[in-house]
């Protein structure tokens, strides 16, 4: 049993209808035998990947995918708290994602207050983008000042800070951090040191580590075999594929 718990809309045919990267992210989900994934939405109204409205409607009813709505506190940000609580309060999306990095922007630039008491009023997790060219947006430091000022708060590094996983380590000890090891599979060429690096999170922190693939841009086989390859102990591999995305996310 696999949740993928970070995937996009593919953007690799654009041009195509939304309802056709659906089509193509069930198809891929089937190939590789995942039976849920969470799909995390843009945080802009026009988007390849989808805004949070195109992906709310367009994956309505659907019991297997579920859906993360992105914010960005330079976009139209208080209709989208509007919107965002809207959804919430329907149970039509299961977190909330900020892409730090990706837009310029700090996790503790203090707009964020009204996101981080919106996810802690609906108990679902803020996601943040990490690492890459402009990881200081998202810095380890800062994670470790949001996670502290908000206990309540169950608090995703997507990318584990990739290619720096090991400044995981510095946030281990605060327990409302998660790692979702999105697109840290990606380049083969670096696999044995990611894998040692991620290992040694694992083992300090086997509940707060969440399969995801960011497929869309990443492959999904890759990464499940990336895990796989890790020849976790049983019950250790299954919290990663499926019950610490479970407990998360509280997806039924
Ligand atoms: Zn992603």
């Amino acid at each position: 049993m696999i949740i993928d718990a970070h995937v996009h809309l593919p953007t690799t045919c654009n041009g195509i209808s939304f309802r056709q990267k659906k089509e193509q992210l069930l198809h891929e989900m089937a190939n590789n035998h995942i039976n849920q994934c969470i799909v995390i939405s843009d945080s802009y109204p026009v988007s390849d990947i989808g805004s949070v409205d195109d992906c709310v409607t367009l994956f309505e009813g659907d019991d297997t995918v579920h859906v993360v709505g992105g914010i960005s506190p330079l976009c139209n940000y208080q209709e989208q708290i509007v919107k965002l609580k809207k959804y919430l309060e329907r149970r039509q999306i299961v977190g909330i994602k900020l892409f730090t990095g990706h837009e310029k922007f700090y996790l503790t630039d203090e707009r964020l207050k009204q996101v981080y008491e919106l996810a802690i009023q609906y108990n679902v997790p803020v996601l943040f983008h990490s690492g890459g060219p402009n990881s200081k947006y998202s810095q380890v430091l800062s994670v470790i000042e949001v996670a502290k000022k908000y206990p309540e708060l169950r608090l995703v590094c997507c990318h584990c800070f990739y290619p720096y996983l090991e400044q995981c380590m510095s946030a281990i000890e605060t327990q409302n951090v998660f790692f979702d090891i999105s697109s840290i599979a990606d380049d083969i060429s670096i696999i044995p040191a990611i894998s040692n690096m991620l290992k040694r999170i694992i083992e300090k922190a086997p509940s707060r580590v969440v399969f995801g693939s960011d497929y869309g841009g990443c492959s999904q086989r890759q990464h499940i075999e990336f895990i796989k390859g890790l020849h976790l102990e049983k019950s250790v591999e299954e919290g990663i594929f499926w019950n610490n995305a479970v407990e998360v996310y509280q997806l039924q």
